[in-house]
């Protein structure tokens, strides 16, 4: 059992939904330690992906994954709109012309989407990004996979993992992006990027149930 173009559909819906709760708190984030307008950002990436999918669900998840890239990126301004976009464009070019992502795909588009990050803006791990987030994500549903989780289990594996990564932020010097103009004084806060990462993930694994 896997995950149709209306399933992805539905969980970029879900997605949009927890951005749109989350608006004001990922503002707030980024004002702290940046120019605050992540959550600004994020909602207006993820309104038009509501209106384009509104306009028609494509036929393939691929093809869905690829209509949220190309959304992200004409319609995100900053970091964080190259930086996702790029992630929902490796993981639908991993994810082709499937008719559906079985648990290995999936696993497959998550760590193509990690890839599409990291070779665009370059953080590694430690760096106080969505890159904390979002590579102990990837090792996470790489193991829930192997050890036999269902779809749902794998995203859900990842969700936690991406909350913790998150988390890791606040104790770290950001070396990238614009917190990392502030040295030291960005340590004591959360990177809004990492937060938004782990609610996009748990998003996805709560509309995978
Ligand atoms: P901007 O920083 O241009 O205002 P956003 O506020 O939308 O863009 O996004 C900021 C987030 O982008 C940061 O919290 C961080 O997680 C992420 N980010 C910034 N630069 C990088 C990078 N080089 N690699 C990975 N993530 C990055
Ligand atoms: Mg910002």
């Amino acid at each position: 059992m896997g995950c149709t173009a209306e399933g992805l559909a539905t969980a970029l819906r879900a997605a949009a939904g927890v951005v749109a709760e989350h608006r004001a708190e990922l503002i707030e984030l980024d004002r702290a330690i940046g120019d605050a307008d992540h959550g600004e950002n994020l909602h207006r990436g993820f309104t038009a992906i509501l209106a384009a999918l509104d306009a028609g669900t494509p036929a393939t998840p691929g093809a869905v994954a690829k209509l949220a890239a190309t959304t992200l990126i004409s319609k995100v301004g900053g970091a964080a709109g190259p930086l996702y976009g790029t992630a929902f464009l490796r993981a639908a070019t991993k994810i082709g012309d499937a008719g559906e992502l079985d648990v290995p795909l999936l696993v497959e588009a998550l760590k193509a989407a990690l890839e599409g990050v990291q070779a665009r803006g370059k953080a590694v791990e430690g760096d106080a990004t969505m890159v904390d987030a979002l590579l102990p994500a990837v090792a996470a549903a790489e193991a829930a996979a192997d050890g036999g989780a269902d779809p749902a289990a794998v995203l859900t594996a990842a969700a936690d993992a991406a909350d913790k990564g998150a988390e890791s932020t606040v104790d770290l010097v950001a070396r990238k992006g614009r917190a990392s103009y502030l040295g030291e004084r960005a340590v004591g806060h959360l990177d809004p990027g990492a937060r938004s990462t782990a609610l996009l993930l748990r998003a996805f694994a709560e509309a995978a149930r």
